[in-house]
């Protein structure tokens, strides 16, 4: 007997026919997709009862740093990227132990199922350099409560092993205005052989977890912070298990060049792609800073791109040229980025804002349509994450990772095309129920995974905020005043 059928819905199914189906249904047995389709559901042992909303695939973050959302909460304010990485993300979490790890997941993914996301690309660090026994424990943590969410997470572990030395005054300056913090920067990176050494028995001991819900793979922070061998032996790690290779790429101008040392240097794409780097693996975040070659060069080698429209926005790195990298073939899908520098975990968020970054700065209200903001959030996600046979789109056969919306609320109303009014009046709070594989991870709004009340979480999450802060010296932070001008 079928397991599972959710009825009394319009099925946005993300197919190649891109399908809408009034009246549907969907029945689900063993984790799949098993049928779907118009008018009478079949019977199952479970009914979910759509109530007239949505259905649609779960939504896929390409680009995430799920732990930091314990730094959010006005810290990270008024800040460009190199003052933000080292003023909230190095310091922050450096003082991470791994019960902040285990809560700041549980938090995120919290969050994440109540917004229909479904999959979670992770680029996990906690300043891995400083004490290799904590990295691995905050490591463990993490993975622990992924491993028993329910949702499917691609655990990026971040590392380092060099530094441009160009980039130390600049870095230090930006320390500077927090006198009250020291932080050590011969600590943000790690020996080459260590690192390997750490990503391979994080791969051996969870890669595949979860009925396979939970990949490991090795995340080169960016071209400037590893050397030409740690670039191949990333690549190498991800040809041997199948992964991708997440990196930020070309985020800011001060990433977008290699040899600052040297003048205007070398263009990171061109570097990368000096070094065999460039391949249908690597998952570039960001990509803000692309002229045409890059782009071309991105598209020749089916480099996947995670958008991450929020972050750029509010660390005003700039807009990524993506009208321009989707008409030159590139796969592009959506990230969160840090929780501190989007403030929501929410690809419904991403989705409106990467239509509104496009439409506002190429001055062309076509520049990027709902309709492919919503493949960005489902079929191109999973693509971007070679998953796109598995998840991104509801078909026979595929994995049942599934949104339901409730769609009562006024601003679903009026509607007519379903695209525009998921992503421009559609909420996040929307989100009724959610599936990961056939299973609830949000049933009627309520995560599945918590071990306590929702308010016993957030208040535990307020309360290690608090000592991180205090921990990391970053209170300095904090006493910023009412600044109608930023002074930052
Ligand atoms: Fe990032």
């Amino acid at each position: 007997m079928t397991d599972l059928v959710l009825d009394r819905v319009t099925l946005l199914t993300m197919d190649r026919e891109r399908r809408q189906l009034d009246d549907g249904w969907l029945a689900v047995s063993d984790g799949r997709i098993e049928a779907l389709g118009s008018g009478a559901a079949p019977a199952a042992a479970r009914r979910i009862d759509g109530r007239g909303g949505v259905v649609m695939p779960g939504m896929v973050s390409t680009h995430s740093h799920v732990i930091d959302i314990l730094l959010r909460g006005g810290l990270e304010q008024d800040r460009t990227l190199f003052d933000w990485l080292v003023n909230v993300y190095f310091a922050g979490t450096s003082a991470y132990t791994p019960e902040d790890c285990a809560l700041a997941a549980t938090l995120n993914l919290s969050e994440a199922a109540r917004a229909g996301i479904t999959t979670i690309t992770d680029n996990w660090g906690v300043n891995n350099g400083d004490d290799a026994g904590r990295v691995a424990e905050c490591a463990a943590a993490t993975l622990g409560v992924y491993e028993s969410s329910g949702l499917r997470v691609v655990f990026g572990r971040m590392f380092s092993d060099t530094a441009p030395a160009a980039w130390e005054g600049i870095l230090g300056a930006y320390m500077a205005k927090l006198p009250a913090k020291t932080l050590d920067l011969a600590t943000l990176g790690e020996p080459l052989d260590a690192a390997i050494a750490r990503i391979e028995a994080l791969i051996a001991a969870h890669h595949g977890a979860a009925e396979g819900r939970v990949s490991v793979c090795p995340a080169p922070i960016m071209a400037q912070l590893a050397s030409p061998e740690a670039l191949t032996a990333a690549r190498e790690l991800a040809e041997r298990h199948g992964t991708v290779v997440p990196i930020h790429h070309c985020e800011s101008p001060l990433n977008s060049r290699v040899f600052p040392e040297s003048g205007p240097g070398l263009g990171a794409t061109d570097y990368l792609n000096a070094l065999d780097f460039l391949n249908e693996r690597m998952l570039a975040a960001h990509c803000v800073w692309l002229d045409d070659r890059d782009i071309r060069l991105l598209a020749a080698h089916d480099v996947k791109v995670a958008h991450c429209p929020s972050c750029n926005s509010l660390l005003s790195s700039g807009a990524a040229p993506i009208p321009r990298l989707l008409a030159a073939g590139v796969t592009a899908g959506l990230g969160t980025d840090d929780a501190n520098t989007s403030s929501n975990v929410s690809i419904m968020q991403e989705m409106r804002q990467a239509a509104y970054v496009a439409k506002l700065t190429n001055a062309d209200p076509g520049a990027l349509t709902a309709e492919k903001a919503l493949e960005m959030a489902t079929i191109d996600g999973a693509r971007a994450l070679g998953m796109e046979a598995e998840i991104g789109s509801l078909e026979v056969g595929k994995r049942a990772d599934v949104v339901l919306f409730d769609t009562s609320g006024p601003h679903w109303y009026p509607r007519h095309l379903l695209p525009a009014t998921i992503v421009y009046q559609a909420q996040a709070a929307d989100v009724r129920t959610v599936l990961v594989d056939g299973r609830p991870v949000l049933d009627e709004r309520e995560p599945t995974f918590l071990e306590t009340e929702p308010a016993a979480l957030h208040e535990s999450a307020q309360q290690a905020s608090e000592a991180i802060v205090e921990r990391a010296g970053m209170g300095g932070l904090l006493a910023r005043g009412w600044q109608s001008q930023s002074r930052v």
